[in-house]
């Protein structure tokens, strides 16, 4: 039988020990205070500060969008002079929870680059336990500012979770993830699909909030965690509550 370590077993001095080991000692310097949460100081952070409010994080976010979306894209961070220059050490300031998708390269739509965006992929971007432990590294170790769980317009694994019946392997797993976000869409009034992918987000913001690292953060003021609604058509993402 598989032991499975829930979140609250691992000790913030584990946690940072972790983080340690993958950026480098150097990198980090972790400062443990008693009775709250530990404070992690990225050295030799790239040209984003990561001493941005979670606002100012998402506000990059959505300027990114922006110029994706009236094709202003700059293509920030995408030479080989940046990839040189954080290959010792990343310091991104936004955390993505996407669905696996073809249509919503998530760098692309946000117009960042390397270094930027702690990216998860996911069909149905659905709070698994290993995405919610991958979203709690990238904010509590990385110091990711914000985090975006995105849903987009016509997802499959959303809309194969409306239908329901019968699906081969392990994809009836995902839609069962899927379904009790759908419970509260009944009385909802246009596009049935629309509506259901903007309620699972919902449904799988408030599952991550569940965890004490990333509520702990929030309560800090340190993180914000936000649901976005991706536009296939118009490649816009909106804000979902
Ligand atoms: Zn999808």
């Amino acid at each position: 039988m598989e032991k499975v370590i829930n979140s609250t077993q691992i000790s913030r001095r584990n946690l940072l020990k972790f983080g340690a080991a993958v950026l480098g000692t150097s990198a980090v310097t972790a400062t443990l205070s008693s009775g709250s949460s530990s404070k992690i100081l990225a050295n030799e952070a790239p040209e984003v500060p990561n001493n941005l409010s979670p606002d100012d994080a998402l506000t990059l976010l959505i300027e990114g969008n922006q110029r994706f979306v009236t094709e202003k894209r700059v293509n920030p961070h995408q030479s080989f002079d940046r990839m040189a220059e954080i290959a010792e050490h990343q310091a991104p300031f936004a955390s993505l929870l996407s669905c696996a998708d073809s249509r919503v390269p998530v760098e692309i739509i946000f117009d960042q680059g390397f270094g930027d965006l702690f990216v998860v992929r996911q069909a149905g971007n659905l709070v698994s336990p290993e995405e919610t432990g991958s979203l709690e590294f990238g904010t509590a170790v990385l110091g990711c500012k914000v985090v975006m769980i995105l849903g987009h317009e016509r997802c499959g694994a959303v809309a194969a979770a409306l239908k329901g019946g019968e699906f081969p392997g392990q994809i009836g797993r995902l839609v069962a993830a899927i379904a009790p976000a759908l419970a509260t869409i009944q009385e909802q009034n246009g596009d049935p699909l629309a509506n259901a992918v903007k309620a699972n987000v919902s449904w799988q913001v408030n599952e991550l909030k569940k965890s004490p690292v990333i509520s702990d953060l929030i309560a800090q003021g340190k993180l914000k965690v936000v649901g976005g609604y991706y536009d296939l058509d118009t490649g816009k993402v909106e804000l979902v509550n």
